[in-house]
């Protein structure tokens, strides 16, 4: 698992009148979140190599909620949605979203569907067209014959258990003794790449990609595209400008900024929203508790939710429908509220009225 250095640790709790990183500050200002385009995007590679196009400042901003077809939405799903949606309508942006139904032995037919009308009866409705993923091997065969073409990734025989027996299962260079007929396409990692960006809710975040992670995979042994191709082929395909997701996701950000520099596509910025545990500090979506949220019942978990993002309470609480607790939402939006932790415990949140019953 890749580790980090972070400006804030996990499980950090704000303090009356701490210092919040300045990317917050700026969010308090009557300003638009998408005039944090400097600070926020900005990227260093330690490693020799030019930098990517970064999107100019004055584009629009666009974000994206992108579920996997696993299960139906539990309460951090939710969370993830309402927190992209409530961002994107803030900036007065678009929200895009895009089923990512790229791993079929995980998924559960029909379970796009029932996220998609959850959403639906949460008010969540999104712009546009919904992009499923399934649809988009082609995109992703390009970009992989691109950077194969460039050397930047190459056909690897290596099995996971020979390279942990060579050390640590990190790939920095092919050890198979053998070909195989199934193998996986890798991205080079150099010697010396690392990566360094500044989360708007996680603040710094600088991984030694090299070091921690290695060669990874872009196409599996099984013929899948791998989550890191797929997801930087789309957000720049749809013109994401903010990624808002939870912060589980936050190990796999240098690799996808790694990816669109080799790729030559802009580098969105990136919130990571806190992760919820449940009571015994398990990640929610691994957990017991991972029930459904409940179509039929919209209206607590999307108060849970609004709580969770560390918004007023009051500002929803007259709210009869969803419509109606989303415009509240939207006027009492305020996003320097949201904690600036890596994760949020759900007992915490005295949300018991937050998941259906089991
Ligand atoms: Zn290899």
């Amino acid at each position: 698992m890749p580790r980090f250095r972070t400006g804030r640790r996990a499980g950090h709790r704000e303090l009356p009148g701490e210092a919040r990183p300045a990317v917050l500050r700026a969010w308090r200002a009557p300003t638009k979140v998408d005039t944090l385009a400097g600070p926020a995007r900005r990227v260093i590679f330690e490693a020799a190599m030019s930098p990517a196009p970064a999107a100019p400042a004055n584009v629009p901003y666009r974000g994206r909620f992108a579920p996997s077809p696993t299960g139906p939405l539990h309460f951090g799903s939710l969370l993830a949605a309402l927190g992209s949606w409530l961002l994107a309508r803030h900036a007065g942006g678009e929200w895009r979203v895009r089923i990512e139904d790229l791993d079929p032995p995980r998924e559960i037919a029909g379970v796009a569907e029932a996220q998609l009308r959850s959403l639906q009866a949460f008010g969540l409705v999104p712009d546009g067209e919904v992009l499923r993923q399934s649809t988009r091997g082609g995109i992703y065969r390009a970009a992989l014959d691109q950077l194969l073409a460039a050397g930047d990734a190459f056909v690897c025989h290596c099995s996971r258990s020979g390279l942990a027996a060579a050390g640590g299962g990190v790939h920095h260079a092919c050890i198979a003794g053998a070909l195989r007929t199934d193998p996986a396409v890798r991205l080079r990692v150099p010697p010396g790449t690392r990566i360094a960006f500044d989360d708007l809710l996680q603040g710094r975040v600088e991984q030694d990609l090299y070091a921690e992670v290695g060669d990874f995979v872009l196409r599996r042994t099984d013929g899948c595209w791998a989550y890191q191709l797929a997801v930087v082929v789309d957000d720049a395909a749809q013109g994401i400008t903010d990624v808002v997701r939870g912060a589980d996701l936050l190990d796999s950000t240098p690799r996808q900024i790694f990816l669109q520099h080799r790729l030559g596509l802009p580098t969105p910025r990136y919130a990571h929203l806190p992760l919820v545990l449940d009571a015994d500090g398990r990640k929610l979506s691994k957990s017991l508790a991972a029930v459904p949220v409940d179509d039929d019942d919209p209206l607590p978990a999307l108060r849970a939710a609004w709580r969770a993002l560390g918004q007023a309470p009051p500002a929803v609480v007259a709210a009869g429908t969803p419509a109606q607790l989303l415009d509240a939402a939207l006027r009492a939006f305020d996003p320097g509220r949201i904690p600036c932790r890596h994760a949020l415990s759900l007992a915490a949140l005295h949300n018991s009225d937050v998941i259906a019953a089991p």
